[in-house]
């Protein structure tokens, strides 16, 4: 059984499967928290569930589509009677679909706002309500898109910078039931996300940021897990930027 600072405690990580998910769920994992994968890859969720299970902890895996609401609903209800609690929810789910604004397709823009935005909103919704009697810490994974813009990424920009408006307001709402809401406003980061940049980008990108280099996955879980953490308790309604110093 692992121990640490978040023995006792539940976390669900959506878009847990890999990538930043992934070490966040790990890391969490890591100080002892029981742990719900919600992916829509479901085979990339169960063999993390089973990496993590090998940490010492309970570590479930379930299919979810952060959009549709029935699932989120019943990924809540299964999350509870698996893990007999929540106490964390990470809403880390989130895509890219890129293209200049003038060309930029409707249905590119409706599938970003959906999975980024609307995703944390009804995520954060089925959760903070099974949260209410025990507290709870909500970290929402932004991006520093959505503090600076970025060409290209209209639809990505508006989602995250909304996602700091929400994590604001639920701040604001949840604050009377125990329940922290804050959030990480990630630079570039090395996953799958970021690996198909072509090299021009790739050195553009890292002109634009102090500490010359991309970060890796568990340099944002280790802020999520501050975030999440008792060490935060006086935090809420924050965006930590972990960006090597492009946002400032
Ligand atoms: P990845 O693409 O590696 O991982 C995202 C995960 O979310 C995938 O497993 C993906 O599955 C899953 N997912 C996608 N859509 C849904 C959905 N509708 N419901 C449930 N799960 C879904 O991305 P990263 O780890 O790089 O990014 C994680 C988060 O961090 C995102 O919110 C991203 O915007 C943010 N971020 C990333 C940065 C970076 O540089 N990498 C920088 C700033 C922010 P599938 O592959 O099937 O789509």
């Amino acid at each position: 059984m692992a121990e640490g600072s978040f023995s006792g405690k539940a976390a669900i990580v959506t878009g847990g499967a890999r990538g930043i998910g992934l070490a966040v769920a790990k890391t969490l994992a890591g100080g002892g928290a029981d742990i719900a994968i919600w992916d829509v890859l479901e085979e990339g969720a169960k063999e993390s569930a089973k990496e993590i299970q090998r940490l010492g902890v309970k570590a479930v895996a379930l299919k979810v589509d952060v959009t549709s609401a029935a699932e989120v609903e019943k990924a809540a209800g299964e999350t509870v009677e698996a893990l007999g609690k929540a106490s964390i929810l990470v809403n880390n789910a989130g895509i890219t679909r890129d293209g200049m604004f003038l060309r930029m397709d409707e249905s590119d823009w409706d599938l970003v706002l959906a999975i980024n935005l609307k995703g944390a909103f009804l995520c954060t919704k089925a959760v903070a309500r099974k949260m209410r009697k025990t507290g709870g810490s909500i970290v929402n994974m932004a991006s520093v898109a959505g503090i600076t813009g970025n060409a290209g990424q209209a639809n990505y920009s508006a989602s995250k910078a909304g996602l700091m408006g929400l994590t604001k307001t639920c701040a604001r709402e949840l604050a009377r039931y125990g329940i922290r809401v804050n959030a990480v406003a990630p630079g570039y980061i090395d996953t799958e996300m970021t690996r198909g940049l072509s090299e021009d980008v790739r050195e553009q990108v890292l002109a634009s940021v102090p500490l010359g280099r991309y970060g890796t996955p568990e340099e944002v879980a280790s802020v999520v897990s501050f975030l999440a953490g008792d060490g935060s308790s006086y935090l809420t309604g924050q965006v930590v930027h972990v960006c090597g110093g492009m946002a400032m």
